[in-house]
């Protein structure tokens, strides 16, 4: 048993990566005879967008995925995480960080040893309280960055084996107030009582900084499975310009929700293709070991015969 959930940000329509990895979770979590939540990372939001969450919501439904509970939105969650933050800084596990994206980027073109790409290189780490003070008096904002202290942290992934990397100073709180969607995302996973996240794997590089935060906020651990990506032919990230992606697109192309899940059943393995299913109908067969570990290139759908 192993508690799941899909935690879409309303930033546009699903579109069928996104719809996969729902179903992917959802069968990860069902087969398993567990719940399965849905959350709204709405965090980062300037503006809510409530058309595209009912959106997803319906979309979820119309391709045979259910959820239990109360749906929780983020935005409505900002002292639970001001919280867990107040108690990292409290540890003495924060700093503040005063640099532009520019000034990261420039120190970070440097080598920088086993950080991977974008890691912050520690630019603020060491800012005496006076330093600090003449920075905040001048009106620069500060964002609030993890000491990692050089952690090395291992996670195991369910489909991608043992990951290791020596997790950066990263930001829990931004320079805008807003909580990071790192610590968002393990005070909610706790909360909610997830015990398996699935999510797709543009997320892994990310994950040992959940880890870690996830131990230092002292919160039970989860396991982990990252699914691969869907591609367009062109081997980018699956989005509007590669066509009918969304359900909306698709339906007008005349094909319904079960032909859609379908579709995605047999993108990874567990139906032949062109036939309508549903969720479902994909349990008994659902097998996490077999799933492919390697993008699925959507060259576009072809509508029932
Ligand atoms: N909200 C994230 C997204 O839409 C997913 C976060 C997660 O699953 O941890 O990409």
């Amino acid at each position: 048993m192993a508690v799941g959930r899909f935690a879409p940000s309303p930033t546009g329509p699903l579109h069928l990566g996104s719809l996969r990895t729902a179903l992917l979770a959802w069968l990860f979590a069902r087969s398993a005879g567990s719940a399965f939540l849905l959350r709204v990372e709405d965090l980062d939001l300037v503006a809510a967008r409530p058309e595209i969450e009912a959106s997803h919501r319906t979309d979820l439904a119309e391709l045979g995925l259910d959820w239990d509970g109360e749906v929780i939105r983020q935005s409505s969650r900002r002292p639970v995480y001001d919280e867990a933050i107040d108690r990292l800084v409290a540890a003495g596990r924060t700093y503040p960080c005063f640099c532009t994206r520019r000034e990261i980027a420039d120190a970070a073109a440097a080598p920088h040893g086993e950080h991977p790409d974008g890691a912050y290189p520690g630019t603020c780490r060491g800012l005496t309280p006076t330093e600090v003070e003449d920075r905040l008096a001048a009106g620069r904002p500060a964002a609030l960055r993890l000491r990692a202290e050089g952690a090395r942290v291992a996670a195991v992934d369910r489909l991608h084996g043992a990951v290791a990397m020596v997790v950066d100073d990263f930001v829990v709180r931004r320079n805008d107030g807003v909580p990071a969607y790192n610590l968002a995302v393990v005070v909610d996973d706790a909360a909610q009582g997830v015990e398996e996240v699935v999510r797709g794997d543009d997320l892994l590089p990310t994950t040992p900084r959940q880890v870690l935060l996830t131990r230092l906020l002292e919160l039970p651990p989860v396991t982990y499975a990252h699914v691969p990506l869907v591609l367009g032919p062109d081997g980018r990230r699956l989005a509007k310009r590669h066509g009918s992606v969304t359900l909306d697109d698709l339906r007008v192309d005349g094909l319904t929700g079960a032909d859609v899940c379908g579709l995605l059943a047999a993108s990874v393995g567990l139906a032949e293709p062109g036939r309508p299913v549903r969720p479902a109908d994909l349990l008994d067969r659902f097998d996490p070991d077999r799933l492919p570990r390697r993008p699925w290139i959507f060259e576009g759908a072809r509508p029932p015969a």
